[in-house]
């Protein structure tokens, strides 16, 4: 296992790979590393010989008062639990590096960015596109692995790589969870232990939602209205956002037809927390 900080390095590490005539898989992150990650990690071993995985906590992404100081980090931690995955190499470069003085260019998705967190956290998948378009530059992966926890993340991710004729596979791995359901996520680290009780609202009232289209409900305004009322009846909670919406162009829709996605933001004290589930009829 190899951490690299510096972008030439890394840059080197994987013309060395490919010369041997391996594939790459690649799999950003911000750190703190769980079984989400995990398994990403252990699926990119499964699909191609040589992982590499990248720990930056990417200050483009984070709004004015948002986490960005606070965001946990742990690269030892981290070190030994990718190591564990079969990573054999990661990335963590220096945020001066990756963004020197006079840094200029950024990478936008339009309209698909405009709904959902891109409506809450303006600049966010400014920030993501913008970051991924420079890591896969430098790692050039055969195929990037991403959860369905983030799915407006896998949808404009996966509309960036095609608009702009991307040489990559970018594979979405299912939502990972804890055993009682709340979605893995580095932020749960914030939540006191009354609050990671709150917290179950987010995954239960997906689940709520998902059989009533299972006993033939179809329509979206009163799946939506359901899912907010049994949200707001979590006195620690406080909607961001409930939506369902067409996958994959994110348009609004009366009426459950093929799939859509049913996605929540929900602050659990001051912890912005997101989950989904897609619809299917
Ligand atoms: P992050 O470190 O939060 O930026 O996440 C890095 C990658 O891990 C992203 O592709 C996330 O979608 C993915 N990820 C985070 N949490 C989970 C989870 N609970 N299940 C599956 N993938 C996840």
């Amino acid at each position: 296992m190899q951490v690299i900080n510096r972008i030439d390095q890394m840059k080197d590490l994987i013309r060395d790979i490919r010369r041997q005539g391996k594939t790459v898989g690649f799999v950003p992150t911000m750190g703190y590393l769980h079984e989400g990650h995990l398994t990403l990690m252990r699926t990119a071993k499964r699909k191609t010989d040589f992982v590499a995985a990248s720990i930056f906590v990417n200050p483009l992404q984070f709004g004015v008062g948002e986490d960005y100081e606070d965001y946990p980090r742990d690269l030892s931690r981290d070190t030994e639990l990718a190591e564990g995955a079969g990573v054999e190499a990661i990335f963590a470069p220096a945020v001066r590096d990756m963004y020197p003085p006079g840094y200029a260019t950024f990478v936008e998705v339009e309209k698909l960015t405009g709904k959902l967190c891109g409506r809450s956290r303006p600049g966010h998948f400014r920030g993501v596109t913008t970051v991924v378009t420079k890591l896969l530059n430098i790692v050039e992966p055969d195929i990037a692995f991403f959860g369905q926890k983030d799915a407006q993340q896998v949808i404009v991710l996966q509309k960036m790589a095609q608009d702009l004729n991307m040489n990559v596979e970018i594979e979405v791995v299912p939502t990972v969870r804890e055993q009682d359901g709340l979605a893995m996520s580095s932020r749960n680290t914030y939540l006191a232990p009354a609050e990671r009780e709150a917290a179950l609202v987010l995954s239960r009232s997906l689940d709520m939602a998902a059989k009533l289209v299972d006993s033939g409900e179809r329509n979206i305004p009163f799946l939506k209205s359901e899912v907010t009322e049994f949200i707001t009846g979590e006195p620690l909670a406080k909607i961001d956002y409930v939506d369902i919406l067409s996958v994959p162009d994110l348009e609004e829709r009366e009426t459950l037809e093929g799939k859509a996605l049913l996605a929540l933001a929900v602050y659990i004290g001051k912890t912005r927390l997101i989950d989904n589930v897609i619809l299917t009829v």
